[in-house]
């Protein structure tokens, strides 16, 4: 049984609108795929690189050559989380700026970035295979 949010009189299961005032009890849910595990993935996964890429700028001190691809590095890390909030909107079309900002950050930096470019393409692949 379920009760009407409206007036409170009982209703069967199957009611779609209370019987005493009308009010429509069964909403009819959207089923959609929750995504908090790509955003969840894909955030992390963009910190993990932005944290990569920072520790590649400060390396560039010693090394300025890595500081271009530090800097890349945390370019790509932004279009991760981004790409991550996206999935919300539209999950295909942000798995595949997920995918993307991976493939760029571990390009970028495959030492320091590997870890969130392995997140972020995780959660781009779900995002996209996952129905
Ligand atoms: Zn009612």
């Amino acid at each position: 049984m379920i009760y009407c949010q409206k007036c409170g009189t009982e209703n069967n299961d199957s009611a779609n609108v209370c019987k005493n005032c009308g009010e429509v009890t069964n909403k009819v849910e959207l089923k959609k795929t929750s995504r908090t595990v790509e955003l969840v993935l894909g955030i992390i996964g963009g910190i993990f690189g932005l944290l990569g890429g920072v520790f590649a700028l400060m390396f560039s001190a010693f090394a300025p050559s890595v500081g271009g691809l530090g800097a890349s590095a945390v370019l790509a890390s932004i279009v991760g989380i981004v790409g991550a909030a996206y999935v919300m909107q539209n999950a295909k079309w942000g798995g595949i700026i997920l995918i993307l900002s991976a493939v760029w950050l571990l390009i970028s930096i495959s030492v320091f970035g590997v870890l969130g470019a392995v997140l972020l393409g995780l959660a781009g692949l779900l995002a996209v295979l996952r129905k």
